[in-house]
């Protein structure tokens, strides 16, 4: 077998794979270059997460200062620093929900393992000894840790690792599109979701399971954007068994849909937020759950019988992450970002209507705020699954611009800073790259 070119086990890779890596060694504004020279519009915002740009520089300074002042100190045993209780002050002003206290984690998985405990102390605290399963759903991406991948709805996340774990259930995915698949109106099949999540509550045992997990609109399971009336709906089932309801804005937190949070905008009561990405915006690594207050009393009251919260990190409100995330949190507020994508988000909807609405070989285009998608239809144009989506991508990535493909769909989320002019800079891009596909199938096939 050929060597692999380099050292790093690299994430998400095959790990057999041969080839270079491509390397990108700069960023600045929306966008990026690489070893050689070549540079990229980043259509994807990074992992959507470097929701201000790259280079920003009231960022760079942020760290730069905090580095200087104090670069570490933990939290930990009742001693923290100046900067992560601010941090949590900060949060304790935007969040969408009654809060209680915030819990600093490092990545969004660990905000989910984190939110998941969180729900398990809590029905701890009522002497509820038996309530450990976690429903979540099918295409829902919650992370890669061993309890957040087991929640991750996405057969990729699990093959090879013997996951999910026994206690995590998955439900369907609310994917209107699968609606019009089986012909139902969207109002048919939010009773079929809502009736099999109610039967499986019974059948399981509503005093077995802890919490349900879903994030607002589903992004890196390819931008599905569920019927108005289901989450709604879904959290009258979860309040009525106390099931705790933790909203994942990993990816929705701070003005990607074009609101500060989704929670907001769609009207949502959870239980616990979990955040990451955009909190600094991807300049350092730091996520947080924030626990609502109902959480958080009980939590408080009913700690006294089993002692210490058994849980936390080295680097939880890591201090230069922290100042980071404030200085993110700031901009976000003081230019009004949330604002920015509302006003923005009808030109995206309009560029990629116009490019690929009715086109050949085209199911659908959809989107929110700075989130949206593509989707090709699978296997048609004598292509195999995932065809479309990997080769609109490798074309697109020819033609200087950064998409991600999730099967046979690709998804377009911009930096919250874009203007509708580079917006349609990049959708013309794709429209070129899907063109080029498109001459191939004619040609060849
Ligand atoms: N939740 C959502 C909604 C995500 O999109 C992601 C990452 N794509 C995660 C959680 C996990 O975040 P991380 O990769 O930082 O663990």
């Amino acid at each position: 077998m050929a060597p692999h070119p380099s050292t790093l086990l690299e994430p998400h890779t095959p790990p057999a794979v041969t080839t270079e890596p491509h390397v990108i060694v700069r960023g600045e504004g929306l966008t990026v270059w690489d070893r050689e020279g070549r540079s990229y519009l980043d259509a994807t915002s990074g992992m959507l997460c470097t929701n201000l740009g790259y280079s920003q520089p009231r960022l760079v300074r942020a760290a730069a200062r905090q580095m200087a002042e104090l670069p570490f100190f933990a939290s930990f045993a009742h001693r923290t620093s100046d900067v992560a209780l601010a941090l949590a002050d900060d949060l304790a002003r935007l969040a969408p929900l009654p809060m209680g206290r915030t819990f600093f984690a490092n990545s969004g998985a660990e905000a989910n393992d984190s939110a998941f405990k969180l729900a398990w102390y809590y029905h701890q605290c009522l002497g509820r000894h038996d309530r450990f399963k976690i429903l979540s759903q099918e295409r829902g991406y919650h992370g890669t840790t061993v309890a957040a991948g087991s929640a991750t709805g996405l057969d990729f996340i699990h093959r090879g690792f013997g996951l999910p774990l026994p206690s995590y259930i998955q439900v369907p995915c609310p994917d209107p599109h699968s609606a019009l698949r089986q012909g139902l109106t969207e109002d048919d099949f939010v009773d079929r979701l809502v009736d099999h999540l109610e039967r499986l509550i019974a059948a399981e045992g509503p005093d077995t399971i802890a919490a349900f997990i879903a994030e607002p609109i589903l992004g890196a399971g390819g931008v599905i954007i569920p019927p108005s009336t289901y989450y709604p709906r879904v959290q009258e089932v979860l309040a009525r068994h106390d099931i705790l309801f933790i909203l994942d804005e990993v990816v929705t937190g701070f003005g990607r849909t074009g609101a500060m949070f989704a929670t907001t905008e769609f009207d949502l009561s959870p239980d616990l937020i979990t955040v990451a990405k955009g909190l600094s915006s991807a300049y350092a690594p730091i996520s947080a759950v924030l626990v609502g207050r109902r959480i958080m009393n009980t939590i408080a009251d009913g700690s006294r019988a089993i002692g210490a919260f058994g849980h936390g990190f080295t680097y939880s409100g890591h201090p230069v992450a922290a100042a980071v995330a404030r200085e993110a949190l700031a901009i976000v507020v003081e230019e009004d970002i949330p604002g920015h994508v509302r006003e923005t988000a009808p030109a995206l909807m309009k560029a990629l209507a116009d490019a690929f609405h009715g086109k050949d070989f085209v199911r659908d285009v959809r989107g929110h705020g700075f989130l949206a998608a593509v989707t090709f239809l699978t296997g048609s144009g004598g292509r195999q699954e995932g065809e479309w989506g990997s080769q609109v991508m490798a074309k697109a990535v020819a033609r200087g611009l950064l998409v991600r493909a999730v099967g046979d769909t690709i998804i377009v989320a911009p930096p919250l800073i874009s203007t509708a002019e580079q917006i349609e800079t990049m959708v013309a891009l794709l429209e070129n790259a899907y063109r080029s596909a498109l001459a191939e199938t004619d040609s060849a096939r």
